[in-house]
């Protein structure tokens, strides 16, 4: 952690206060179990106007969905752009859920601010210091999942450039990080949920759909998150997942992630929701 100053806009000082972030109408860190969910891309108005139905009626609070997709291959699908927007929050206007998406340059900023509720600054993203910027100028909150190589000192202070820009609703997401086990491309942090909370305030939720390899180990991944009392989960979840465009070999079906709501809701329930604050 640098030296050069005493306190951070992140930390912790009062044990028991967290930080609640409100995304549209939807509290983030006020003691309940906030689930997002949705495809990993929008690819039609079909797809996420069905899947959107599907997660409002089980239980999302949240509709996620991308429209810039960061790939690893610049020939994969890198999602529709600002159509996708528009069919995202169409469809989070259906359901009268608000919706989060990824904006991957400080120069989309304004325009996916147009659209989602919530901007999410994804994995790869973590330490570009310009988007960080950006979105700290602007008056969404904003979802800053952790980098695949990052520290929880770097992740942090990836949030304090959001904060030192003027904008203090911030919400950690815990991803997965690489470490030198094969079994899966990363692994879920979820130990690293401890300290974490103990350093700061700010609400924190877990993605267990990028750390898992098929849809059971999303589920039992989410179930382990529940029960550690973090203060949401974002899934993905498409209605055929064969066909998906980008990360369907991981992607529930709308039944499962039905299945998958009422089972982590009754896991973080008799887990006693919070472990900390
Ligand atoms: C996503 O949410 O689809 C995504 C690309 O996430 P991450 O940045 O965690 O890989
Ligand atoms: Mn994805």
């Amino acid at each position: 952690m640098e030296k050069d100053k005493k306190s951070f806009l992140f930390e912790r000082t009062d044990k028991g206060t967290n930080t609640v972030v409100t995304v549209g109408d939807v509290p983030i860190g006020d003691g309940r179990l906030v689930l997002m969910a949705g495809p990993c891309s929008v690819e039609s108005e079909e797809q996420i106007r069905v899947t959107a139905e599907a997660v409002c009626k089980a239980g999302a609070n949240i509709l996620r969905g991308g429209a810039f997709k960061p790939r690893t291959s610049p020939y994969s699908f890198a999602g529709l752009g600002e159509k996708a927007l528009e069919l995202l929050r169409k469809a989070a206007d259906e359901q009268g859920m608000p919706c989060v998406t990824e904006v991957l340059d400080a120069g989309d900023v304004a325009l996916v601010a147009n659209y989602a509720h919530m901007l999410q600054v994804g994995a790869r993203s973590m330490q570009n210091f310009k988007l960080l910027a950006a979105v700290g100028r602007q008056g969404l909150p904003v979802l800053l999942k952790r980098g695949m190589g990052a520290t929880q000192d770097e992740w942090l202070l990836a949030a304090e450039h959001i904060m030192a820009a003027g904008n203090h609703e911030v919400v950690l997401c815990e991803r997965g990080i690489r470490t030198f086990e094969p079994s899966s491309d990363v692994s879920l942090d979820l130990g690293g949920l401890v300290p974490l909370r103990r350093r700061t305030h700010l609400p924190v939720i877990v993605d267990p759909s990028h750390a898992a390899t098929d849809p059971a180990t999303v589920g039992l991944l989410a179930r382990c998150a529940a029960a550690a009392g973090v203060d949401g989960l974002i899934i993905e979840v498409h209605p055929d997942p064969l066909h998906a465009r980008s990360d369907g070999q991981r992607a529930l079906k709308p039944e499962g992630f039905s299945t998958l709501v009422s089972q982590v809701l009754s896991v973080f329930d008799s887990a006693g929701g919070k472990f900390l604050g």
